[in-house]
Formats: structure tokens, C-alpha cells, sequence
């Protein structure tokens, strides 16, 4: 069994997060490692995450405008 691109930017957050089944976490592995361009959005998405994760803990901002904010980034990455 391997993902195709679909299936691999929808695990995007979740692997990042690392809340993959083992199984799940090394099918998107081998994806990233032979597709060119889901390695690239990956490496973007990856940037993003850390950088918003960066601001909202410097900023201490409210626990519910950060849910927020993860759940809009949820939708828009729901393709
Ligand atoms: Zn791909």
C-alpha cells in the first residue's frame, strides 16, 4: 500500500504533529521521499506550523483564538 498526493497532504498536519499510526507516518516517509512536490509543500506547510506555533507562544495568546486559528488552517488544508 502507498498514499497518493491526496492522501499525503491530508496526513500533512498530522505527521508534522507526529499523531500518525507508525504504519502512517512511514507511508507518508516514502511518499515525501519520491515525490518532489509533496516534499516541497511539506518543507512550506512545516515552516508555516513552526512559525505560527512561534508567535502564538511568544504572544501568549488565548488558548481559544489558537484553537481558532489551527481550525481555520484545518479547513483550508481539507482540499
Ligand atoms: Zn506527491
Amino acid at each position: 500500500m502507498s498514499l497518493n498526493c491526496e492522501e499525503t497532504f491530508r496526513r500533512f498536519q498530522d505527521y508534522i504533529d507526529r499523531e500518525l499510526s507508525e504504519e502512517e507516518m512511514r507511508l507518508v516517509r516514502e511518499h515525501l521521499e519520491s515525490c518532489g512536490m509533496c516534499a516541497e509543500e511539506y518543507l512550506f506547510e512545516d515552516r508555516v506550523l513552526r512559525h505560527i506555533r512561534k508567535f502564538l507562544a511568544d504572544n501568549e495568546v488565548p488558548a481559544d483564538l489558537s484553537e481558532r486559528v489551527f481550525g481555520a488552517l484545518d479547513r483550508d488544508s481539507g482540499v
